[in-house]
């Protein structure tokens, strides 16, 4: 049994797939059968053909034939007698492994295309690398990753995975993923509840005790994964499956009870999602808005940043699908562990303290005025509120606040509709801003606390190092002063205080978030049930 750390609930049974890792290792080896070598190659070279056609396929009818061509591309260079031919040259002639032949002839290739001028035969240098990759990977037996070669039942299993990543996973075919490293506040981790998808990650080895094809049992509620379980552990746990899902059934009986305290006090339970749609799942669960609209994800796996026209009609999607409900749109949070290939930002001793969210946008006043206007202009179609990440003091408040108002102006010349008066508010999850909330209520409509990032910034005990995972502990007294500190400096100033990070949907959190009064509560909307019938105990 390998123990990780819990990061989203439910229970798997399964294949494992490993997915392939960047850096695949290679081993030099003598071999004495030149000819079973050379099949070998040729083999792994057809499997490799045929992936890449499939993988064009989909493309071509998911994301339009001009992105599937480059699949059509990598194939065709895997046709050419030319590479094959040097692969089998070097196996013959230097009686070496195919692995060991194909990687020569790859960087052969590859240094060939990168000293060229034109930049974009460069380029060709890079879809050499990845097409030998994944010849490389079919040699090895560890081709995986590309989810429309998975089977139904797929375990991941990877040494990590980035939030994009977790994002593509296909939900149809992926029933649970497993990775080395991560904390369950890491973004893999949170995008896991968000597609309700068990996961265990901080697993440290999981990736080199398993092999593709292995049976696993995924248990995402203690965090342990079984490899190759005998009949009496798979049976066990098919029951403990079976009863997690009545228990979600039994909650549905929540979804449109309103949620009020013991007390008498009503509270709101909202979700977070990082995609319009996903304000479905919001609504099938119960929630009474979105608490938080992690809008990066817009900005993710493509190769430019999206128009303002584009986000315009994905806020409004949003509000429009709330029907009058709160929805709190954060503005872009990048940087730590979220990047984006076209903005390339420098490489930091300490990315979660360094160049990110609200600080790129005043320093990117051009990225941040964008998606301002576009907030704005979808304002007007329903309950919008703006919140600002990472504020550490009013000064980036009042800045932030000075450009949104520069927008306004601008939409009012250009004669568009926005809602004057929408709230705007900041994320309290840096010490300095809890500490000086009493100053911050006088200036901000509302406090989101983001304990995902307020944690680790109060106990120095990074969000995603597994290694240190037992210090990163939401009940610290010192984490709970912070959050009361806030609440209360919300409330001294008639404001409202919600709760955006993890945290907020801890079972073990809310009798005491509950006790020191936050109206609002926001998290994954497959946690929001549970939640309100915890709340509603208190
Ligand atoms: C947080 O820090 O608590 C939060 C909600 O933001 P993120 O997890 O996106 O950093
Ligand atoms: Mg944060």
């Amino acid at each position: 049994m390998k123990i990780g750390i819990a990061a989203s609930k439910g229970y798997a049974i399964g294949t494992v797939v490993l997915k392939e890792e960047n850096e695949l290792n290679i081993e030099e080896r003598a071999v004495e059968n030149v000819e079973a070598e050379k099949a070998r190659f040729k083999k792994a070279l057809e499997a490799s053909k045929e992936q890449l056609l499939n993988i064009k396929e989909k493309a071509a009818k998911e994301m339009g034939a001009d992105k599937a061509a480059v699949f059509e591309s990598h194939a065709m260079l895997l046709e050419d007698p030319e590479f094959a031919g040097a692969v089998e040259m070097g196996i013959e002639s230097n009686k070496i492994n195919a692995e060991k032949a194909l990687q020569d002839v790859v960087d052969m290739y590859a240094g060939i295309f990168a000293a060229m001028e034109d930049e974009y035969m460069r380029e060709r240098g890079a879809d050499v690398k990845d097409v030998g990759k994944r010849v490389l990977a079919n040699l090895l037996g560890k081709i995986s990753g590309d989810s429309d070669l998975m089977a139904d039942n797929t375990v991941v299993v990877a040494h990590d995975l980035t939030p994009s990543d977790t994002a593509q996973l296909d939900k149809s075919k992926v029933v649970a993923f497993l990775t080395n490293i991560g904390g369950r506040t890491s973004h893999s981790a949170i995008m896991a509840r968000t597609l309700e998808i068990p996961a265990v990650v901080g697993l440290q080895d999981i990736t080199s005790s398993v092999k593709n094809g292995d049976t696993i049992v995924v248990d995402g509620i203690e965090g342990v994964a079984i490899v190759n379980p005998d009949v009496e552990t798979i049976k066990k746990y098919e029951a403990k499956k079976e009863a997690f899902k009545k228990e979600r059934e039994e909650l549905k009986k929540l979804v449109s009870v309103k949620t009020v305290t013991k007390a008498g006090k009503r509270i709101e339970v909202a979700g977070n999602i990082g995609k319009p749609e996903d304000v479905h799942q919001v609504l099938a669960n119960g929630g009474d808005g979105v608490g938080l609209f992690r809008t990066e994800f817009l900005y993710m796996d493509r190769d430019d940043m999206p128009g303002e026209e584009e986000q315009f009609e994905s806020y409004k999607y949003a509000v429009e699908k709330m029907e009058g409900r709160p929805v709190v749109i954060r503005t872009l949070d990048i940087g730590g562990d979220k990047k984006l290939p076209y903005l390339p930002l420098p490489e930091e001793m300490n990315p979660f303290l360094g160049y990110r969210a609200i600080r790129i946008c005043l320093d990117r006043k051009d990225i941040f005025k964008t998606q301002l206007r576009a907030l704005l202009r979808a304002s007007a179609f329903g309950n919008l509120k703006i919140m600002f990440p990472m504020i550490g003091s009013l000064e980036e408040f009042l800045k932030a606040k000075e450009i949104l108002k520069e927008c306004m102006e601008e939409l009012k010349k250009e004669g568009k509709d926005f809602n004057e008066n929408l709230e705007t508010g900041i994320m309290v999850e840096i010490p300095a801003a809890a500490v000086c909330a009493d100053e911050l209520a006088k200036y901000v409509d509302f406090f989101s606390i983001g304990t995902n990032d307020l944690i680790q910034y109060t106990l120095a005990a990074d969000r995603m190092n597994e290694k240190i995972s037992y210090l990163y502990n939401p009940m610290h007294p010192a984490v709970l002063r912070l959050i009361k500190m806030t609440i209360e400096a919300a409330h001294k100033e008639g404001k409202w205080c919600g709760m955006c990070g993890e945290m907020a949907g801890d079972e073990k959190a809310i009798a005491t978030l509950v006790e020191y009064g936050l109206d609002e509560f926001s998290m994954s909307a497959s946690s929001m049930l549970k939640a309100k019938q915890l709340i509603m105990q208190n």
